[in-house]
Parts: C-alpha cells; structure tokens; sequence
C-alpha cells in the first residue's frame, strides 16, 4: 500500500478503500467512544480527518503513544465518506504508527492561536501553522506564476551575479565581501586582520540589484528578466524592509517608458489573478483570520486599471491634501511610504503609477525628460504596501549618461563593461524591479514582510 497525499484523499470521489496517508497531527480531541485526529502533509491547507474507535485507540493509549499535537504519524485506513461538516471523505483508522512525537509540555505549538510576534520568535516551527503553510505555498506558487509569466511571453531567465563589484544605485547600502578564510586571514600591517580585504584583490559586495547585468544581457537576447536574492545593507528596521530579499527584474530592448508601465501593470494583474485561481483554499484562509478585504481587494486590482500620473502632479496633490503628513512634501523631495499610500489608499482609491521623477532623487541610469529636470522613472505603488515596483526608461546615450555618471560621482572605469552597451549598438530598453516579498505581502495580506519569507534577515536576526 503506498501513500497518498491529503490532498489527492480529499479531492478522492473513489470510497470505500484501503488507503494510507503520513503527516503530522494537527490537533486530536475527542471521548471515551471516539477520537478525531486531523492530519496535515502540507500539501495543501486542509487537513483530513482520522476516525479513531476507541476500542481499538483508547485515548490514553493513544497519549502513551505520542499522538499529540506535532506529532509525525502514519495512518493506514479505510477512505469513507464523512458525515462531518465541511469535509466529504475522512479516514476509519485500522493501524497508527508513530514516527516522531511531540511532548504536549514543551511543543511551542498547542492549538490556541499564537500572535504573529511570537510566531517570528521561533520562526523554525512557524511553518507548521495554517498561517504559514498559507504564506509559503502562496510564495511558491508566485515564483512559479512568475517564471511562467515570462517563460510565456517570450523572456529568458538570465542569473546574474551575486557577488558583483557594482554598485547598482550608486547608493553604497551595500554588504562587502572579502576572502576572509581561517587558515590565512587577511592582515593589515599592524598585523591585524583585516577586515577590508577585498575579493582577490578587488571591491566586491553582495548585489544590490541584478539590472545593470540584466541590461547587458537584454542587449543581446531582447526580452529577460532576473529573478534572485538581493542584499541591502540599510536599516531595514520597517515593516517593508529586509537586508536579503528577492527581486524580479524584467529588462527589455526597444521599450520606452509607456511600454515599462503596460508590461509592470499586465504583469502584477495576472500574477494577483493567478493566485485567485491557484490558491483558493489558503487565500480564503488569510482573508478570514487576519483581513476580510484580502479576497475583494485582490479582485479589484485583476479589474481595474491603475492610475497613471506624474510626480509633479502627485506632489500638487499632496500638498493641497487635508491630511497632515509627518514629513512635507516639496518637489525634489522623494516621497515616503506615508504620502504613497496616501495617493493609493485615501485619493484614487486604486494602485497608482507615478512617473517622471527628479533626476537627483533617481539612479544615475534613468533616462533624462527633454526639460532636463525629471527622468523617465515609474514607481508603482500598492494599497497597504506603497512603493512595490521602482523602474524606468534607461538612458541610452552615451555623452547624456557619462554626463549623469560625472554629476553622480559613479566613477567610470568602473562601469566600461556597462557603457560598452552604449558605445556598441546602444537602443532605447526599459526595465523594473519588483519585489517579491513586497508582492507576497499584497497577496497575503500580511501586515509585516517578516511574516512573508521563511527566514527574514534583519538587523539582529540572529538565528540560522
Ligand atoms: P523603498 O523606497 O521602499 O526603500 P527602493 O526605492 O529603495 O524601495 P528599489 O531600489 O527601487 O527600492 O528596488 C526595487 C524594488 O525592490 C522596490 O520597489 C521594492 O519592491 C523592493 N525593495 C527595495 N528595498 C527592499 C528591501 N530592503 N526589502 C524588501 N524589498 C525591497
Ligand atoms: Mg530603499
Ligand atoms: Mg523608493
Ligand atoms: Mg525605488
């Protein structure tokens, strides 16, 4: 008899057979007559539930035994139809093996609900929750969503480097590596070691962002994207910041800026309309215990358009806007999370695509407006979230973007090979990057992008 899945047995229509499923318990409650034990793999939400006679599984054989709550079993029994509510099949226990138990008196997990605080707090077992089953799976199906989204339109999936000696941004929120080993640390001449020893020899990091490779690469293949982990070594003490997180980068040659938001919006819509069809069980879930707008706010963003404007307008907004805001808005100022949601949330009441940013609160690589003053940047921004998308129209002239680099202090030689793009066969392409734990927050309807990745790195994240 091999085993079966909880998912297969509860989608089974075929009754009345032998059948054999292993996971772990989820709960067990019951009488002196019978015992309930439900069961969860993990290949989906639900769990099935095992029938237990208690002539055969008294209780209290059963809590010698170690069924409890945790505990890793095998149940072989017959498949039947349950007159239970909200499940049509349940399993009549013949035999119940105890792979693992778990010690009702010191398992964290018990059945009364646990804050998403304490949860973060042994985030090692939090995936044993409904919660988090819900939030990985959904993560999974997004990364896959996201490559099929591509693979079907045509773009190639290009990996590009982790450690890197760019800096993308300019931005120096960067982790640096050095060949640190414990056979021969790197000294300085007091002897020392050194702590600033460079990769063989030369300044390296952990990447910032896959783009300036990514444009490379869209120089010869067209359409590609990344999709990878990313380091920021910010204070990434916010609800919406992480030191590794993971980033989806799309860059396309012969794109412009109205190309860059038609493929963000296409894209975003259907990754959103790709979880409604994809993920029901664990959707319902989450909107039902943490946010019963989840499920309509979903359907809204695969039914409407977003709104598209430019910064300059969004800032004349913002300052007729009633509400008082912590920090003013003034053109030239990079708006905050606080006035974003405010456009999305209070004003248009939709996701909102800004545009034409200031040059000097952008990246040296956007390309510049004809009034010299704005480049062609996008930012979308989401409900709850702000800022999920940042891109833009790069600069494709030579002389304009050597010109930005000069005023931006990136130097030169460090980029050739980036400017080679511009000296040899240079076109107009535009890109974006998306972050994807910010994309599993929309979906989830979690509050905090801790909550949203298996193992959230952090300032003092010290565990794993
Ligand atoms: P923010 O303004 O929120 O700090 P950013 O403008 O610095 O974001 P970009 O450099 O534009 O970010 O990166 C592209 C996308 O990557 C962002 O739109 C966001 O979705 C995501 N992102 C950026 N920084 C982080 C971070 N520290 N943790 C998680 N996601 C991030
Ligand atoms: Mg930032
Ligand atoms: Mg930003
Ligand atoms: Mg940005």
């Amino acid at each position: 008899l091999r085993k079966t899945s909880v998912q297969e047995l509860l989608r089974s229509t075929d009754l009345d057979r032998e059948v054999l499923v292993k996971g772990w318990v989820r709960t067990r409650r019951g009488n002196k007559y019978v015992q309930f034990i439900a069961v969860n793999d993990g290949s989906g939400f639900n769990s099935i539930q095992v029938v237990a006679n208690a002539e055969q599984f008294p209780e209290e054989k059963l809590k010698a035994d170690g069924v409890e709550n945790g505990a890793a079993i095998a149940v072989r029994g017959r498949l039947v139809a349950s007159q239970g509510k909200g499940q049509s099949v349940e399993i009549q226990a013949e035999e119940i093996t105890v792979y693992g138990s778990a010690d009702p008196t010191t398992y964290p997990l018990q059945k009364k609900g646990h804050s998403l605080e304490f949860l973060r707090e042994i985030a090692h077992l939090r995936p044993r929750t409904n919660t988090f089953g819900a939030v990985l799976r959904i993560r999974h199906a997004m990364s896959f969503a996201i490559h099929k989204y591509f693979n079907d339109h045509g773009y190639f999936y290009i990996h590009t480097p982790i450690i890197t000696g760019s800096d993308a941004e300019g931005a120096g929120q960067m982790f640096r590596v050095t060949t640190l080993s414990d056979t021969k640390p790197p000294l300085n001449e007091a002897g020392e070691v050194d702590y600033t020893a460079d990769f063989f020899g030369k300044a390296t990091n952990l990447t910032v962002s896959g783009q300036l490779e990514g444009e490379v690469a869209a120089m010869a293949l067209g359409k590609v994207y990344t999709f990878g982990p990313t380091f920021r070594a910010e204070n990434s003490n916010t609800a919406r910041h992480l030191a590794e997180f993971w980033m989806i980068e799309p860059e396309v040659a012969f794109n412009d800026l109205q190309d860059n938001m038609d493929l963000a919006e296409d894209f975003l819509r259907s990754l959103v309309r790709y979880a409604l069809e994809h993920c029901p069980d664990d959707l319902q879930f989450l909107n039902d215990q943490y946010d019963k707008e989840l499920l309509n706010r979903l359907q809204f963003v695969v039914d409407n358009e977003f709104k598209r404007l430019t910064y300059t307008e969004a800032v004349e907004i913002l300052k007729s806007a009633k509400q008082k805001f912590e920090f003013p808005v003034d053109w030239g100022t990079d708006l905050q999370s606080e006035h974003e949601r405010y456009l999305v949330e209070k004003h248009f009441k939709k996701p909102v695509i800004l545009t034409n940013y200031p040059k000097d609160i952008k990246a040296f690589y956007m390309k510049l407006d004809e009034d010299g003053r704005t480049v062609r940047a996008m930012d979308v921004l989401f409900p709850g979230i702000g800022e999920i998308i940042g891109g833009s129209q790069r600069e494709e002239d030579m002389q304009k973007l050597t010109q930005r680099m000069q005023e931006m202090h990136v130097p030169e030689e460090d980029l050739w090979w980036y400017l080679d793009t511009r000296r040899y066969g240079s076109a107009p392409h535009a890109g974006f990057g998306l972050g994807f734990e910010r994309l599993i927050l929309f979906i989830t309807g979690m509050a905090n992008i801790r909550d949203v990745i298996p193992f959230p790195r952090f300032p003092k994240s010290a565990e794993f």
